[in-house]
């Protein structure tokens, strides 16, 4: 399993009831989202009215089911989470809408992958609020309306092209998070650090923070990592020594990367001369699915810098090239 992926793992599992900011005060970090938020869940209250759609999009582990949950404590109604592959059937989606209270919070991850017959019950039932069953087959088939309560759909996924846009249309708030900003990270990880029952210098912070590829899932991880070694070496404050040593162990470099993204990024050198490349070809060679390097992968990579999209392809930056001590090639 990797250490710097944005995907949840097994071990995160444990720490990360405990670690979820309930509020959109504690809620550190993605100013546009929140303020965008704030607004519109002030606005409903005023109306008496159930919250309108949310669509949040972006790189796993940067906090939309956090947020979701926030959404519904900030709205003082009921959170009902599940995802769009655990919904298979329309009599799923009909089964969890008609159990809701209204104005509750219903949040489906990963909603780019509801099946596309759920996807056409939902339309209605987001829009007006009700329900078109077919019931029986054959002949005797007949269609039955179920009235709903009205409910907020807060719906999540990495990228908002991968929604068909019937479904996208139909989110009334759509909102980007981002990648964190280091500083923003350094207070996620010291708010962590007390959680944890422990503290953490300023340089240790800031280090974690700056290996952490602007995901707070990942900065955590770590922490907890590094917590148990400078809990091994006696500190009462974790150092910048032990975080060093740790981030070492675990085989994550100065810039937040792995050897998986080494293998992404040294399979475009070595094989293709840093490209342009196309994302299949690159998959092929290093064996990986095209979706996961597109949505795991890439977006850090393109945000630092180390490669470009290109209509022909993928390329290696010169910045990555000199990451790596290599000397680049005009
Ligand atoms: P996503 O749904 O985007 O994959 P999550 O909402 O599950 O991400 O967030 C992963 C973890 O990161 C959460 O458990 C939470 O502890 C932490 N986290 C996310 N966003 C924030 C934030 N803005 N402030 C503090 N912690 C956060």
């Amino acid at each position: 399993e990797r250490m710097v992926t944005g995907e949840l793992q097994d071990e995160d599992q444990t720490i990360e009831q405990s670690l979820r900011p309930t509020t959109l005060n504690q809620y550190i970090g993605q100013d546009k989202a929140k303020e965008n938020l704030k607004v519109f869940i002030q606005a409903a209250k005023m109306r008496e009215e159930p919250l309108d759609h949310v669509l949040l999009y972006g790189p796993p582990g940067l906090g939309k089911t956090t947020l979701a949950a926030i959404i519904a404590n900030e709205m003082g109604v009921q959170f009902r989470s599940t995802s769009g592959p655990a919904i298979e059937r329309a009599g799923d989606l009909a089964a969890i809408l008609s159990s809701l209270e209204p104005g509750d919070v219903l949040f489906i991850d990963e909603v780019h992958r509801l099946p596309r017959t759920v996807e056409e019950v939902l339309y209605p039932a987001m829009e007006d609020f009700f329900l078109d069953i077919v019931i029986g087959t054959g002949p005797s088939a007949r269609s039955v309306r179920i009235d709903l309560p009205p409910f907020t759909l807060v719906g999540a996924t990495t990228r908002a092209g991968l929604l068909s846009a019937p479904l996208r249309d139909r989110f009334g708030v759509l909102s980007r998070l981002e990648f964190y900003e280091t500083k923003d990270l350094c207070s996620i990880v010291e708010r962590t650090a007390e959680i944890f029952n422990t503290s953490i210098t300023k340089e240790a912070a800031l280090e974690v923070a700056r290996r952490s590829r602007g995901t707070p899932r990942i900065a955590n991880r770590l922490l907890k990592r590094i917590r148990d070694i400078s809990q091994v070496n006696g500190e009462v404050a974790i150092s910048l020594a032990s975080t060093n040593t740790a981030l070492e162990m675990l085989q994550v470099d100065d810039a937040g990367l792995d050897h998986t993204d080494h293998k992404f990024l040294k399979g475009m050198i070595e094989s293709f001369n840093g490209g342009p490349v196309g994302l299949d070809t690159i998959a092929a060679t290093i064996g990986e699915e095209s979706q996961t390097i597109e949505d795991v992968y890439e977006p850090y990579l393109l945000q630092i810098g180390f490669i470009q999209r290109t209509p022909r392809g993928r390329i290696v930056t010169a910045k990555a090239y000199q990451h790596f001590g290599l000397r680049w090639h005009e």
